[in-house]
């Protein structure tokens, strides 16, 4: 079974293209109750100050970037003290695909603002699997796929189905990760596929994925401002998927009241959709 390391910051393989924004092949999308009001987030003043510089060469690639590089998943013209950082109380695997173009990609706000949690693979790199996938979940909307809740109240009853051992000998001859995971509560990782949706087929039917369980986030609108044709506004862009499951996560699994914790996921998601708004009222699209 083919796994590999996800993906490190010496990437400098890639065209240096800052991918300009919206995308020409989109259709507009304007979600009537502004998710996107009310975050509590870092300031975007160094944002707005980063912005008047303009871009700059990114030290690692020589890529011509704003804010970051999608290519190098570093900082370009910020500090690390100037952008949030995140601590996640689940492991996040991201599997991009190879077509995707990585500047239209939000998948690398969530490596940003959550480096120790955040993983990035590309297909056919998917993270290795075999000795954990019962607590592994998938978030993609299918046939089978659950919600948050439900899969809440599956990992609880089946913790509560092994109490009070907490203990299930996964292999015969009781390896050292043996019950390991077993009767947690939670799921301890989660794999996000970045892909555009026309992109995700071969990416949700590698077999290496089948025994996941599929989460779907399914009352989630997207603010995505390259929202793709033919796709339902409920097909979100990667970072709103990460931040809507965690939202979910932290009241379902966590049982804790929501306070904004990790709203800064969208630190940069919530600016450049205020950037693209700004740009389409002044343009009188709006
Ligand atoms: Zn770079």
């Amino acid at each position: 079974m083919k796994s590999c390391k996800p993906e490190e910051d010496e990437t400098a393989e890639s065209p240096a293209k800052f991918s300009e924004v919206p995308g020409k092949s989109t259709v507009e999308c304007e979600p009537s109750d502004q998710p996107l009001e009310g975050l509590t987030l870092a300031s975007h003043e160094v944002l707005e100050k980063a912005q008047l510089t303009g871009r700059l060469k990114c030290p690692k690639c020589g890529g011509s970037r704003m804010f970051y590089c999608y290519t190098c998943f570093s900082l370009v013209g910020l500090c690390e003290n100037q952008v949030p950082v995140l601590k996640l109380p689940v492991k996040i695997d991201i599997i991009k695909h190879p077509n995707e173009t990585d500047g239209k990609s939000t998948a690398v706000h969530a490596k940003l603002i959550a480096p120790d949690d955040v993983s990035i693979y590309t297909y056919p790199c998917i993270p290795e699997l075999e000795e954990s996938a019962h607590d592994v979940v998938l978030v993609f909307p299918g046939p089978e796929s659950i919600t948050v809740q439900e899969m809440a109240k599956r990992f609880q009853e089946d913790s509560d189905a092994h109490a009070p051992s907490g203990k299930r000998q996964k292999t015969a001859d009781g390896k050292a990760t043996a019950g390991a995971h077993a009767g947690t509560r939670a799921p301890q990782r989660v794999i996000f596929i970045d892909s555009t949706w026309n992109q995700t087929n071969r990416i949700i039917s590698d077999e290496r994925l089948q025994a996941l369980t599929q989460v779907e986030l399914k009352t989630r609108k997207t603010c995505f401002w390259r929202h793709q044709k033919g796709s339902p506004d409920t097909y979100l862009a990667t970072i709103e998927a990460i931040y809507y499951f965690l939202r979910d996560y932290h009241v379902h699994c966590l049982c804790k009241d929501y306070h904004g914790e990790y709203d800064n996921l969208l630190f940069f998601f919530s600016y450049l959709h205020k950037l693209i708004h700004k740009a389409k009222v002044s343009a009188g699209k709006l």
